[in-house]
């Protein structure tokens, strides 16, 4: 199929995207790398009077250190966080799970923005903002404005985003000494989305007792699941067997999946507690082999 007639609009500045976010509001549809919006134009599931093509604003690609964060600007290609020195060495999770987002091909064009405004509920981006507390930087004509993961995915597909507003920024905390990270999922082919997706972030103590842990799933709910206090089971103990059964347990329990043509809500339950468990001792076996390479 081929797309609604609509008006394209390229603007050469983040001013002038506002302007016209302000000026059509709901009519208008921001295209970043275009690779989940210009299908569903195709399929008429978006069908915005006017598409205000972003990709000009090259001052919106860029990776760096700021005030103690990985500030990443929402037109940095996906392709980046896999390559840049700076993200494996500041938030490698970013970097290492990049490579399960579809293909180098949607990779090289498909937006760090564009995939957390998405807000797919089995975006692994979307996982890893939840599970790190990243921060959303949102500008309109009326200023800026700062969000938490948390309060930004609203539900399937849906973010708090106004209208008028754009995401410039996401920023993600650096990965402290002694830390490890993993992400794992199911996929039924090599690029899909995944069907169940797990990802873990643990710190250790000189002990190896965990200090911090963070955890999100995709494939369970209608956005990135978290739940604080399933991580406060492994918080101040060793990761053992005996605690990450009790955590996947716990975590299947809780967790109230859908049933599509990919899998039962059962088989997601089952999923989410097996990757879990597989995602922290990971992250713990890197934490651990981080802590002996720093000593
Ligand atoms: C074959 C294939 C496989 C894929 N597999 C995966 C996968 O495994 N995991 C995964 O997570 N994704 C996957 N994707 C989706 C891909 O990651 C997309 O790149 C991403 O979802 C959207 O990013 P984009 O830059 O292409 O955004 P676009 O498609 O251009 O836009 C997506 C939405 O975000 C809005 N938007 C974009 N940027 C901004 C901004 N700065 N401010 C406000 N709104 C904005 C747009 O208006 C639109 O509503 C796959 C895509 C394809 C085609």
């Amino acid at each position: 199929m081929k797309p609604a007639k609509f008006e394209y609009k390229d603007p050469h500045s983040v001013e002038e995207t506002l302007d016209l976010l302000k000026q059509y509001g709901w009519d208008a549809k921001i295209l970043a790398g275009g690779q989940s919006l210009v299908p569903m134009l195709n399929f008429r599931l978006a069908s915005p009077e006017i598409l205000v093509d972003i990709n000009r604003l090259q001052d919106l690609d860029y990776v760096e250190e700021k005030d103690g964060k990985l500030a990443i600007g929402a037109l940095t290609r996906q392709t980046t966080l896999e390559f840049s020195e700076t993200v494996k060495s500041r938030c490698g999770l970013l970097a290492d799970a990049t490579e399960l987002i579809g293909h180098p091909q949607t990779r090289n064009r498909g937006t760090v923005g564009g995939s957390i405004v998405h807000a797919d509920p089995t975006a692994e981006l979307t996982a890893i903002a939840r599970a790190l507390d990243a921060e959303m930087v949102i500008r309109s004509k009326d200023g800026e404005r700062t969000d938490s993961a948390e309060d930004f995915f609203v539900s399937v597909m849906t973010t708090n985003l106004e209208p008028e507003e754009m995401l410039v920024e996401v920023r993600f905390p650096i990965a402290p000494p002694g830390s490890g990270w993993a992400f794992e999922e199911f996929v039924l082919r090599h690029g899909d989305f995944a069907v169940v997706g797990v990802t873990a972030a643990v710190t250790l103590n000189s002990d190896e007792v965990c200090t911090d842990a963070r955890l999100a799933a995709i494939g369970v709910d209608e956005t990135a699941f978290r739940d604080p206090a399933l991580e406060e089971i492994i918080k101040g103990e060793k990761i053992t067997d005996s605690v990450l059964k009790e955590l996947g347990s716990q975590l299947s329990e809780k967790v109230e999946p859908f049933d599509d043509l990919h899998a039962s809500a059962a088989q997601r339950k089952h999923l989410v507690g097996v990757l879990a468990q597989r995602a922290l001792q990971k992250a713990a076996n890197m934490a651990v082999e981080n802590l002996r390479g720093e000593n």
